[in-house]
């Protein structure tokens, strides 16, 4: 077919359809206009735009029906991965948050397990297995997004990042709480199918805790009007979106996706949820301990560990919500070690990134290992985390990644005063600043 050139006035000129009065569309006999567009087939047929939408429409329809039969027949099986195996998978990738790993590696197992029982008994199951839903408590830069991703690779599922922050209640200036589901549509590649079992991450949920304890005093369209938005979508709906995200439009397409097997995790640092742990040890110390069991914790770290669905409601997450994320887990802050090992040893890991970029240029590049603990000195020193080490090693790097390949050399050491030379202090107030 070839597209009718608007008010061409060869428009047609051979068709049959063509009368003396202008062109016939050769499927609803309508006279179409000079000025309307219109398309031409071979046989010199032509199909007005009001044919060629219903068309497209039926098209449509076929396609959904088609799809909804696929989805009767149950879908095919995933490969389960053992606990074990994932959280092996997990270790080439992210250092240390050995109990995050590992109770993440168990809730997605379940998880998954979950839906092949599901799609083995599609008439309905003799027990229903709740989904498990993951809460990530933890710093900013220790690897939750790293972990959620990582999974999502190994499972070959879509992955996407929503961001909590942005999300309001519907009606309001802000992204509905569907739009996620777009976005995780897109990054199926508009694969219903896969969509329906991707994992959705959705950072910062700590930043949508109720503000004041009393909830009924203002309207808190951000806060808990988006934990209450989010309701259905954790616990498995039909929700109609828009393909392309954004608002919805009613006069816009929308594709209808069922959140029943979507593992939602949530992540969040919960800056000061230490105070509400700390409170709820001590009142059960007093209550129910003799004082030689107290339990000892030193640093406001370390309480993490002992993070409950109780803190989360005393930091301002609403009980149900709480309660659609039944596993929940912490990751701890990054000390030198961790960060030493994150600059060298995970199979994505900078240096071996950096090594690999040279190699390419037929230049084997090598690091004095005195210059990792300086990049990782710095990064602690100001602040910038596991996330700052790749900006430390970029600002170090330009003026190398930019001479050497047509430099000749073959062979580069880069020892700590390169290191030093090319981080003055002047780069780190800049990262810091960025
Ligand atoms: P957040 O906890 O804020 O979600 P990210 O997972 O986004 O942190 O971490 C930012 C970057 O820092 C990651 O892309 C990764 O390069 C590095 N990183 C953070 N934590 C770890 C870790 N435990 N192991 C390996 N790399 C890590």
């Amino acid at each position: 077919m070839e597209k009718e050139k608007k008010n061409s006035p060869e428009a047609g000129a051979s068709s049959a359809s063509k009368s003396k009065k202008g062109n016939i569309c050769s499927f609803c006999g309508r006279k179409i206009e000079r000025y309307e567009p219109a398309i031409k087939g071979m046989d010199g047929s032509i199909i007005c735009m009001n044919c060629s939408e219903l068309a497209y429409r039926y098209y449509q329809e076929l396609q959904e029906g088609m799809s909804g039969s696929r989805k009767a027949e149950g879908q095919a099986p995933l490969e389960l991965k053992k606990p074990e195996e994932i959280k092996a998978f997990l270790d080439q990738y992210v250092i240390g948050q050995e109990a995050a790993k590992k109770i993440l590696s168990v809730a997605v197992y379940n998880h998954y397990k979950r839906l092949n029982y599901m799609a083995s008994h599609p008439d309905g199951q003799d027990t229903e297995i709740e989904k498990s839903n993951i809460i990530l408590v933890g710093p900013t830069g220790t690897g939750k997004t790293l972990l959620a991703r990582s999974i999502a690779r190994l499972l070959k599922v879509p992955f996407c990042i929503a961001d909590a922050t942005v999300l309001t209640e519907a009606g309001y200036v802000g992204e509905d709480v569907e739009t996620i589901l777009s976005r995780l549509l897109q990054a199926a590649d508009y694969d219903l199918k896969q969509t329906e079992r991707g994992i959705v991450f959705i950072d910062e949920i700590d930043k949508i805790a109720r503000k004041s304890s009393n909830p009924s005093i203002t309207r808190d369209v951000s806060g808990e009007g988006v934990q209450q938005a989010l309701l259905k979508l954790l616990e498995g709906t039909e929700s109609l979106v828009p393909p392309k995200g954004g608002r919805k439009h009613p006069n816009a397409d929308m594709v209808k996706i069922n959140t029943r097997n979507i593992l939602f995790i949530g992540s969040g640092s919960f800056d000061g949820i230490e105070r509400h742990i700390a409170s709820r040890l001590r009142m059960k110390e007093v209550g129910y301990r003799k004082s030689e069991d107290r339990m000892e914790v030193s640093d406001s770290e370390s309480l993490l560990r002992y993070v409950a669905p109780q803190d989360l409601r005393a930091y301002g997450l609403i009980p149900e919500l709480i309660g659609r994320f039944p596993v929940l887990t912490h990751l701890d802050e990054l000390d030198k070690a961790s960060l030493l090992n994150i600059l060298t040893e995970p199979k994505n890991a900078l240096v071996r990134q950096y090594k690999q970029l040279f190699a390419m240029d037929g230049v084997e590049l090598e690091f004095d290992p005195a210059v990792y603990e300086f990049v990782v000195d710095k990064a602690i020193e100001f602040k910038l985390g596991a996330r700052g080490l790749r900006s430390i090693m970029e600002a170090m790097m330009t003026d190398l990644m930019y001479d050497l390949p047509s430099s000749g050399l073959t062979r580069f050491r880069l020892d700590l005063d390169y290191a030093k030379q090319h981080l003055g202090r002047g780069v780190f107030d800049k990262l810091q600043n960025g």
